[in-house]
Protein backbone atom coordinates (compact mmCIF):
# COMPACT_ATOMS: atom_id res chain seq x y z
CA UNK A 1 0.00 0.00 0.00
CA UNK A 2 3.02 2.64 0.84
CA UNK A 3 4.47 1.74 -2.94
CA UNK A 4 1.07 2.88 -4.04
CA UNK A 5 0.73 5.83 -1.94
CA UNK A 6 3.97 6.92 -2.89
CA UNK A 7 3.41 6.48 -6.81
CA UNK A 8 0.10 8.08 -6.43
CA UNK A 9 1.76 10.88 -5.02
CA UNK A 10 4.45 10.97 -7.55
CA UNK A 11 2.10 10.70 -10.71
CA UNK A 12 -0.17 13.58 -8.80
CA UNK A 13 2.82 16.18 -8.98
CA UNK A 14 4.00 14.63 -12.69
CA UNK A 15 0.34 15.80 -13.94
CA UNK A 16 0.40 18.88 -11.64
CA UNK A 17 3.58 20.10 -12.88
CA UNK A 18 2.38 19.04 -16.47
CA UNK A 19 -1.01 21.05 -16.27
CA UNK A 20 0.62 24.09 -15.32
CA UNK A 21 3.17 24.33 -18.49
CA UNK A 22 -0.37 22.82 -20.74
CA UNK A 23 -1.87 26.01 -19.21
CA UNK A 24 0.46 28.27 -20.07
CA UNK A 25 1.03 27.65 -23.83
CA UNK A 26 -2.61 27.01 -24.14
CA UNK A 27 -3.05 30.94 -23.10
CA UNK A 28 -0.32 31.46 -25.43
CA UNK A 29 -2.90 29.79 -28.04
CA UNK A 30 -5.40 31.99 -27.23
CA UNK A 31 -3.16 35.29 -28.18
CA UNK A 32 -2.83 33.86 -31.87
CA UNK A 33 -5.19 34.81 -34.46
CA UNK A 34 -7.41 32.29 -36.53
CA UNK A 35 -6.37 30.33 -39.26
CA UNK A 36 -8.06 28.39 -41.68
CA UNK A 37 -11.25 26.62 -40.88
CA UNK A 38 -10.80 22.78 -39.27
CA UNK A 39 -13.30 20.24 -41.40
CA UNK A 40 -12.44 17.44 -44.11
CA UNK A 41 -11.65 15.41 -41.25
CA UNK A 42 -11.47 11.88 -42.73
CA UNK A 43 -8.85 13.49 -45.72
CA UNK A 44 -6.70 14.56 -42.30
CA UNK A 45 -7.11 11.50 -40.94
CA UNK A 46 -5.15 10.35 -44.15
CA UNK A 47 -2.52 12.65 -43.85
CA UNK A 48 -2.29 11.71 -40.52
CA UNK A 49 -1.79 7.95 -41.31
CA UNK A 50 0.42 8.65 -44.33
CA UNK A 51 2.72 11.55 -43.06
CA UNK A 52 2.41 10.68 -38.88
CA UNK A 53 2.01 7.27 -38.57
CA UNK A 54 3.79 6.19 -42.06
CA UNK A 55 6.52 8.33 -41.67
CA UNK A 56 6.73 9.02 -45.47
CA UNK A 57 8.34 12.23 -45.60
CA UNK A 58 10.57 11.54 -43.08
CA UNK A 59 11.51 8.32 -45.13
CA UNK A 60 12.88 10.16 -48.14
CA UNK A 61 16.06 10.20 -46.16
CA UNK A 62 16.13 6.36 -46.41
CA UNK A 63 18.31 5.17 -43.77
CA UNK A 64 18.18 8.08 -40.81
CA UNK A 65 14.12 8.23 -41.86
CA UNK A 66 13.78 4.26 -41.04
CA UNK A 67 15.62 4.32 -37.90
CA UNK A 68 13.44 7.82 -37.12
CA UNK A 69 10.27 5.76 -38.08
CA UNK A 70 11.79 2.82 -35.89
CA UNK A 71 11.79 4.71 -33.29
CA UNK A 72 8.47 6.20 -33.69
CA UNK A 73 6.46 2.96 -33.81
CA UNK A 74 8.58 1.46 -31.01
CA UNK A 75 7.38 4.70 -28.56
CA UNK A 76 3.81 3.94 -29.91
CA UNK A 77 4.18 0.49 -28.57
CA UNK A 78 5.95 0.94 -25.87
CA UNK A 79 3.49 3.64 -25.01
CA UNK A 80 1.07 0.91 -24.07
CA UNK A 81 3.47 -0.36 -21.79
CA UNK A 82 4.09 2.38 -19.25
CA UNK A 83 -0.06 2.72 -19.26
CA UNK A 84 0.16 -0.47 -17.63
CA UNK A 85 2.98 0.87 -15.26
CA UNK A 86 0.52 3.43 -13.78
CA UNK A 87 -1.99 0.63 -13.81
CA UNK A 88 0.40 -1.26 -11.50
CA UNK A 89 1.55 1.17 -9.70
CA UNK A 90 -1.81 3.11 -8.84
CA UNK A 91 -3.45 -0.84 -8.28
CA UNK A 92 -0.65 -2.37 -6.44
CA UNK A 93 -1.43 -5.21 -9.67
CA UNK A 94 1.87 -6.94 -11.61
CA UNK A 95 1.35 -6.56 -15.43
CA UNK A 96 -2.06 -5.42 -14.98
CA UNK A 97 -2.45 -5.82 -19.23
CA UNK A 98 -1.59 -9.61 -19.41
CA UNK A 99 -5.37 -10.26 -19.12
CA UNK A 100 -5.09 -9.60 -22.20
CA UNK A 101 -3.90 -12.89 -23.18
CA UNK A 102 -2.31 -13.20 -26.52
CA UNK A 103 -2.78 -9.65 -27.56
CA UNK A 104 -0.33 -8.92 -24.46
CA UNK A 105 2.30 -11.38 -25.79
CA UNK A 106 2.52 -9.74 -28.61
CA UNK A 107 2.29 -5.86 -27.28
CA UNK A 108 5.02 -7.32 -24.63
CA UNK A 109 7.62 -8.92 -26.92
CA UNK A 110 7.16 -6.55 -29.64
CA UNK A 111 7.54 -3.47 -26.83
CA UNK A 112 10.50 -5.34 -25.56
CA UNK A 113 12.25 -5.74 -29.12
CA UNK A 114 11.96 -2.11 -29.98
CA UNK A 115 12.85 -1.27 -26.67
CA UNK A 116 16.97 -2.48 -28.18
CA UNK A 117 16.38 -1.00 -31.72
CA UNK A 118 15.65 2.18 -30.20
CA UNK A 119 18.59 2.05 -27.98
CA UNK A 120 21.05 1.18 -30.88
CA UNK A 121 19.41 4.03 -32.93
CA UNK A 122 19.87 6.55 -30.36
CA UNK A 123 23.35 5.62 -29.89
CA UNK A 124 23.98 5.98 -33.86
CA UNK A 125 21.73 9.40 -33.26
CA UNK A 126 23.80 10.63 -30.59
CA UNK A 127 27.49 9.61 -31.99
CA UNK A 128 26.10 11.40 -35.30
CA UNK A 129 25.61 14.48 -32.90
CA UNK A 130 28.71 14.32 -30.93
CA UNK A 131 31.18 13.19 -33.24
CA UNK A 132 29.93 13.75 -36.81
CA UNK A 133 29.53 16.87 -38.96
CA UNK A 134 26.23 16.90 -40.48
CA UNK A 135 25.71 20.30 -42.23
CA UNK A 136 21.90 20.30 -41.85
CA UNK A 137 22.70 20.25 -38.14
CA UNK A 138 24.44 23.42 -37.85
CA UNK A 139 23.04 27.64 -38.72
CA UNK A 140 23.37 30.73 -36.87
CA UNK A 141 19.83 29.14 -34.97
CA UNK A 142 21.28 26.32 -34.20
CA UNK A 143 23.30 27.59 -30.76
CA UNK A 144 25.22 25.33 -28.46
CA UNK A 145 22.02 25.00 -26.19
CA UNK A 146 19.86 23.30 -29.43
CA UNK A 147 22.53 21.06 -29.25
CA UNK A 148 23.06 20.30 -25.42
CA UNK A 149 19.04 20.09 -25.90
CA UNK A 150 19.45 17.04 -28.24
CA UNK A 151 21.81 15.06 -26.64
CA UNK A 152 20.03 15.44 -23.00
CA UNK A 153 16.99 14.38 -24.62
CA UNK A 154 18.53 11.60 -27.00
CA UNK A 155 20.36 10.24 -23.23
CA UNK A 156 17.07 10.09 -21.79
CA UNK A 157 15.83 7.99 -24.16
CA UNK A 158 18.65 5.60 -24.35
CA UNK A 159 17.94 5.25 -19.87
CA UNK A 160 14.69 5.13 -20.88
CA UNK A 161 15.12 1.72 -23.26
CA UNK A 162 17.77 0.22 -21.35
CA UNK A 163 15.85 0.82 -17.89
CA UNK A 164 12.92 -0.55 -19.47
CA UNK A 165 15.32 -3.96 -20.53
CA UNK A 166 16.41 -3.86 -17.11
CA UNK A 167 13.04 -4.73 -15.97
CA UNK A 168 12.06 -7.22 -17.99
CA UNK A 169 15.07 -9.10 -17.71
CA UNK A 170 14.81 -8.78 -14.01
CA UNK A 171 11.03 -9.53 -13.85
CA UNK A 172 11.63 -12.97 -15.86
CA UNK A 173 14.76 -13.95 -13.63
CA UNK A 174 11.89 -12.97 -10.35
CA UNK A 175 9.18 -15.08 -11.79
CA UNK A 176 11.52 -18.18 -12.06
CA UNK A 177 12.84 -17.73 -9.39
CA UNK A 178 9.61 -17.73 -7.69
CA UNK A 179 8.30 -20.57 -9.63
CA UNK A 180 5.61 -18.61 -10.94
CA UNK A 181 4.68 -18.06 -14.50
CA UNK A 182 6.17 -14.84 -17.35
CA UNK A 183 3.36 -13.16 -18.03
CA UNK A 184 4.17 -12.19 -21.65
CA UNK A 185 7.13 -12.67 -24.00
CA UNK A 186 10.72 -11.01 -24.06
CA UNK A 187 13.02 -12.33 -26.77
CA UNK A 188 15.81 -9.39 -25.96
CA UNK A 189 15.15 -9.60 -22.18
CA UNK A 190 15.39 -13.33 -21.77
CA UNK A 191 19.12 -12.69 -23.21
CA UNK A 192 19.94 -10.68 -19.97
CA UNK A 193 19.17 -12.77 -17.57
CA UNK A 194 22.86 -13.50 -17.04
CA UNK A 195 23.03 -10.55 -15.95
CA UNK A 196 21.39 -11.16 -13.02
CA UNK A 197 23.12 -14.62 -12.59
CA UNK A 198 24.14 -15.95 -8.98
CA UNK A 199 21.64 -13.10 -7.41
CA UNK A 200 19.76 -14.13 -4.16
CA UNK A 201 15.87 -13.64 -4.93
CA UNK A 202 16.06 -10.09 -2.92
CA UNK A 203 18.84 -8.85 -4.68
CA UNK A 204 16.85 -9.20 -8.08
CA UNK A 205 13.98 -7.92 -6.16
CA UNK A 206 15.76 -4.87 -5.76
CA UNK A 207 17.60 -4.47 -9.08
CA UNK A 208 13.43 -5.06 -10.58
CA UNK A 209 12.61 -2.02 -8.10
CA UNK A 210 15.26 -0.06 -9.26
CA UNK A 211 14.34 -0.60 -13.20
CA UNK A 212 10.66 -0.01 -12.29
CA UNK A 213 11.25 2.90 -10.32
CA UNK A 214 13.64 4.75 -12.90
CA UNK A 215 11.94 3.52 -15.94
CA UNK A 216 8.85 5.17 -14.94
CA UNK A 217 10.76 8.37 -13.23
CA UNK A 218 12.49 8.98 -16.29
CA UNK A 219 8.89 8.98 -18.27
CA UNK A 220 7.56 11.65 -15.89
CA UNK A 221 10.73 13.60 -16.07
CA UNK A 222 11.11 13.21 -19.64
CA UNK A 223 7.30 14.25 -20.23
CA UNK A 224 7.45 17.61 -18.34
CA UNK A 225 10.73 18.05 -19.48
CA UNK A 226 9.48 18.23 -23.18
CA UNK A 227 7.55 20.70 -23.72
CA UNK A 228 10.89 23.07 -23.21
CA UNK A 229 12.53 21.04 -25.37
CA UNK A 230 12.81 20.58 -28.63
CA UNK A 231 11.37 17.19 -28.41
CA UNK A 232 8.17 18.31 -27.61
CA UNK A 233 7.69 17.43 -31.04
CA UNK A 234 7.02 13.77 -29.55
CA UNK A 235 3.80 15.52 -28.05
CA UNK A 236 3.07 17.97 -30.95
CA UNK A 237 3.82 16.45 -34.42
CA UNK A 238 0.82 14.21 -34.79
CA UNK A 239 -1.14 16.96 -33.71
CA UNK A 240 0.28 19.00 -35.87
CA UNK A 241 0.25 16.72 -39.26
CA UNK A 242 -3.66 16.28 -38.61
CA UNK A 243 -3.95 19.78 -38.68
CA UNK A 244 -1.50 20.38 -41.81
CA UNK A 245 -2.70 22.78 -44.39
CA UNK A 246 -4.89 20.68 -47.19
CA UNK A 247 -4.68 23.44 -49.72
CA UNK A 248 -2.09 22.98 -52.37
CA UNK A 249 1.26 24.28 -51.15
CA UNK A 250 1.80 27.21 -53.74
CA UNK A 251 -1.63 28.39 -52.45
CA UNK A 252 -1.53 31.88 -50.42
CA UNK A 253 -4.47 32.37 -48.52
CA UNK A 254 -6.13 35.81 -48.69
CA UNK A 255 -6.00 38.46 -45.83
CA UNK A 256 -9.27 38.43 -44.13
CA UNK A 257 -8.92 41.95 -43.19
CA UNK A 258 -8.09 42.54 -46.67
CA UNK A 259 -11.32 40.75 -48.19
CA UNK A 260 -13.62 42.92 -45.47
CA UNK A 261 -12.54 45.84 -46.91
CA UNK A 262 -12.53 45.00 -50.26
CA UNK A 263 -16.38 43.68 -49.79
CA UNK A 264 -17.03 46.83 -48.08
CA UNK A 265 -15.80 48.77 -50.82
CA UNK A 266 -17.89 46.78 -53.56
CA UNK A 267 -21.01 47.20 -51.65
CA UNK A 268 -21.26 50.89 -50.90
CA UNK A 269 -24.54 50.42 -48.79
CA UNK A 270 -22.10 48.72 -46.08
CA UNK A 271 -19.58 51.49 -46.61
CA UNK A 272 -21.10 53.86 -43.60
CA UNK A 273 -22.17 51.68 -41.04
CA UNK A 274 -20.40 51.19 -38.17
CA UNK A 275 -17.94 48.58 -37.45
CA UNK A 276 -18.71 45.80 -34.70
CA UNK A 277 -18.64 46.97 -31.24
CA UNK A 278 -15.25 46.00 -29.57
CA UNK A 279 -13.52 45.36 -32.72
CA UNK A 280 -10.09 47.00 -32.50
CA UNK A 281 -8.31 47.74 -35.84
CA UNK A 282 -6.99 44.92 -36.81
CA UNK A 283 -3.24 45.16 -37.55
CA UNK A 284 -2.17 43.60 -41.18
CA UNK A 285 -0.03 40.79 -41.57
CA UNK A 286 2.96 40.08 -39.18
CA UNK A 287 4.82 41.70 -37.10
CA UNK A 288 5.09 40.41 -33.76
CA UNK A 289 3.89 36.66 -31.84
CA UNK A 290 0.13 38.32 -31.34
CA UNK A 291 -0.13 38.90 -35.02
CA UNK A 292 0.18 35.00 -35.96
CA UNK A 293 -2.51 32.40 -36.42
CA UNK A 294 -2.40 29.43 -34.16
CA UNK A 295 -1.21 27.25 -36.46
CA UNK A 296 1.82 29.49 -37.02
CA UNK A 297 2.42 28.99 -33.21
CA UNK A 298 1.69 24.75 -33.57
CA UNK A 299 4.18 24.63 -36.27
CA UNK A 300 7.00 26.51 -33.95
CA UNK A 301 6.00 24.07 -30.80
CA UNK A 302 6.01 21.22 -33.31
CA UNK A 303 9.07 21.96 -34.99
CA UNK A 304 12.11 18.81 -34.45
CA UNK A 305 14.83 21.42 -35.77
CA UNK A 306 15.85 18.66 -38.15
CA UNK A 307 16.93 21.14 -40.74
CA UNK A 308 15.65 19.53 -43.83
CA UNK A 309 13.78 22.75 -44.98
CA UNK A 310 17.01 24.64 -44.58
CA UNK A 311 18.83 21.95 -46.69
CA UNK A 312 17.07 22.38 -49.21
CA UNK A 313 16.22 26.14 -49.52
CA UNK A 314 17.60 27.74 -52.06
CA UNK A 315 18.28 31.28 -51.09
CA UNK A 316 20.09 29.31 -47.70
CA UNK A 317 21.96 27.19 -50.18
CA UNK A 318 22.92 30.58 -52.57
CA UNK A 319 24.50 32.03 -49.64
CA UNK A 320 21.24 34.17 -48.58
CA UNK A 321 20.42 34.85 -44.76
CA UNK A 322 17.50 33.07 -45.33
CA UNK A 323 16.99 29.46 -43.07
CA UNK A 324 13.36 28.83 -43.18
CA UNK A 325 14.36 26.32 -39.81
CA UNK A 326 15.35 29.81 -37.99
CA UNK A 327 12.12 31.84 -38.89
CA UNK A 328 10.13 28.52 -37.29
CA UNK A 329 12.31 28.83 -34.26
CA UNK A 330 12.23 32.45 -33.74
CA UNK A 331 8.77 32.33 -33.13
CA UNK A 332 8.67 29.59 -30.91
CA UNK A 333 11.24 31.75 -28.79
CA UNK A 334 9.10 35.26 -29.12
CA UNK A 335 6.09 33.90 -27.92
CA UNK A 336 8.14 32.06 -24.89
CA UNK A 337 9.60 35.77 -24.41
CA UNK A 338 6.58 37.87 -24.98
CA UNK A 339 3.68 35.62 -24.08
CA UNK A 340 4.03 35.56 -20.07
CA UNK A 341 3.93 39.65 -20.27
CA UNK A 342 0.74 39.68 -22.63
CA UNK A 343 -0.68 36.46 -20.38
CA UNK A 344 -0.39 38.81 -17.58
CA UNK A 345 -0.81 42.47 -19.45
CA UNK A 346 -3.12 42.12 -22.48
CA UNK A 347 -2.20 41.50 -26.19
CA UNK A 348 -1.51 45.04 -26.41
CA UNK A 349 1.69 44.69 -24.03
CA UNK A 350 5.00 46.20 -25.72
CA UNK A 351 8.60 45.12 -24.46
CA UNK A 352 9.82 47.02 -26.96
CA UNK A 353 10.54 44.50 -29.48
CA UNK A 354 9.48 42.37 -31.88
CA UNK A 355 9.41 39.04 -34.13
CA UNK A 356 10.25 41.30 -37.23
CA UNK A 357 13.47 43.15 -36.76
CA UNK A 358 14.58 41.80 -33.29
CA UNK A 359 14.76 38.18 -34.55
CA UNK A 360 13.85 38.04 -37.95
CA UNK A 361 15.48 40.67 -40.33
CA UNK A 362 14.13 41.86 -43.27
CA UNK A 363 16.93 40.70 -45.53
CA UNK A 364 15.77 36.88 -44.36
CA UNK A 365 12.10 37.59 -45.48
CA UNK A 366 12.78 38.70 -49.00
CA UNK A 367 15.49 36.43 -49.79
CA UNK A 368 12.26 33.59 -49.77
CA UNK A 369 11.20 32.79 -52.97
CA UNK A 370 7.87 31.17 -51.73
CA UNK A 371 9.10 28.18 -53.92
CA UNK A 372 7.67 26.00 -51.18
CA UNK A 373 10.95 23.38 -50.89
CA UNK A 374 10.97 23.84 -47.32
CA UNK A 375 7.01 22.81 -46.34
CA UNK A 376 7.60 20.24 -49.31
CA UNK A 377 10.38 18.91 -47.27
CA UNK A 378 9.78 18.95 -43.71
CA UNK A 379 8.31 15.82 -42.34
CA UNK A 380 5.62 17.55 -39.74
CA UNK A 381 4.08 19.20 -42.71
CA UNK A 382 5.16 22.62 -41.32
CA UNK A 383 4.47 25.37 -43.86
CA UNK A 384 6.92 28.20 -43.48
CA UNK A 385 5.93 30.48 -46.67
CA UNK A 386 2.82 31.34 -45.09
CA UNK A 387 4.56 32.95 -41.98
CA UNK A 388 7.13 34.69 -44.09
CA UNK A 389 4.78 36.18 -46.89
CA UNK A 390 2.82 37.39 -43.84
CA UNK A 391 5.22 39.38 -42.49
CA UNK A 392 6.22 40.77 -45.62
CA UNK A 393 2.10 41.67 -45.81
CA UNK A 394 3.24 43.15 -42.86
CA UNK A 395 6.21 45.02 -44.03
CA UNK A 396 4.24 46.51 -47.16
CA UNK A 397 0.82 47.01 -45.77
CA UNK A 398 1.86 49.09 -42.29
CA UNK A 399 5.31 50.00 -43.27
CA UNK A 400 5.07 50.54 -46.89
CA UNK A 401 8.60 49.31 -46.97
CA UNK A 402 9.66 46.55 -49.72
CA UNK A 403 12.91 46.48 -51.38
CA UNK A 404 13.47 49.12 -54.08
CA UNK A 405 12.52 46.55 -57.53
CA UNK A 406 9.45 45.36 -55.69
CA UNK A 407 8.11 48.99 -55.14
CA UNK A 408 8.83 49.74 -58.89
CA UNK A 409 6.37 47.02 -59.70
CA UNK A 410 3.59 47.79 -56.86
CA UNK A 411 3.34 51.29 -58.55
CA UNK A 412 3.15 50.10 -62.19
CA UNK A 413 0.47 47.91 -61.05
CA UNK A 414 -1.64 50.73 -59.36
CA UNK A 415 -0.93 53.03 -62.41
CA UNK A 416 -0.45 50.96 -65.30
CA UNK A 417 -2.85 47.81 -64.06
CA UNK A 418 0.41 45.68 -64.84
CA UNK A 419 3.81 45.01 -63.55
CA UNK A 420 5.60 47.00 -66.30
CA UNK A 421 6.39 50.40 -66.68
CA UNK A 422 4.18 50.93 -69.74
CA UNK A 423 0.91 52.72 -70.09
CA UNK A 424 -1.71 49.96 -71.06
CA UNK A 425 -2.55 52.10 -74.27
CA UNK A 426 0.81 51.20 -75.31
CA UNK A 427 0.29 47.69 -74.35
CA UNK A 428 0.01 46.33 -78.32
CA UNK A 429 2.75 48.73 -79.59
CA UNK A 430 5.28 45.40 -80.16
CA UNK A 431 2.65 44.30 -82.55
CA UNK A 432 2.74 47.09 -84.75
CA UNK A 433 5.17 46.42 -87.20
CA UNK A 434 3.17 42.59 -87.55
CA UNK A 435 0.71 41.49 -90.16
CA UNK A 436 -2.26 40.74 -87.94
CA UNK A 437 -5.25 42.92 -87.31
CA UNK A 438 -5.05 43.75 -83.51
CA UNK A 439 -7.69 46.34 -83.28
S1 LIG B 1 10.46 23.19 -39.89
FE1 LIG B 1 10.21 21.01 -40.34
S2 LIG B 1 11.95 20.52 -41.68
FE2 LIG B 1 12.39 22.47 -40.72
S3 LIG B 1 13.60 21.99 -38.93
FE3 LIG B 1 11.46 22.10 -38.24
S4 LIG B 1 10.69 20.01 -38.42
FE4 LIG B 1 12.60 20.08 -39.58
S1 LIG C 1 9.74 28.90 -49.75
FE1 LIG C 1 11.29 30.39 -49.14
S2 LIG C 1 12.08 29.61 -47.23
FE2 LIG C 1 11.02 27.91 -48.20
S3 LIG C 1 12.57 26.83 -49.39
FE3 LIG C 1 11.65 28.30 -50.78
S4 LIG C 1 12.96 30.12 -50.60
FE4 LIG C 1 13.43 28.84 -48.82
Amino acid sequence: MTRQIIFAIVLLITLGVFAWTANRIFNFFKLTRPAFPVRDFGKRFLVMLEVAFGQTTIMRKPFTGFLHALVFWGFCVILVGSVEMVIDGLAGTERALQVLGVVYTVISASGDVFAFIIALAILFFLFRRLFVHTKRFEGIEMKKVSHIDAAVALTMIFLLMVSLLGMNASYIVLKIGQGEEVAGYYPVAIRMVVLFAGMNEHSVHIWHEIFWWSHIGLIFIFANMLPYSKHFHVFMSVPNVFLSRLEPLGKLANMESITREVKLMMNPDTAFQAAPEGSAPERFGVKDAEDVTWKNYLDSLACTECGRCTEVCPANITGKKLSPRKIIMDLRARMKQKGPGMVKNGRSYDDGMSLLRTYISEEELWACTTCNACARECPININHPSLIVDMRRYLVMEEGSAPGELKAVFSNIENNGAPWQYSPEDRLLWAKDLEINVQ
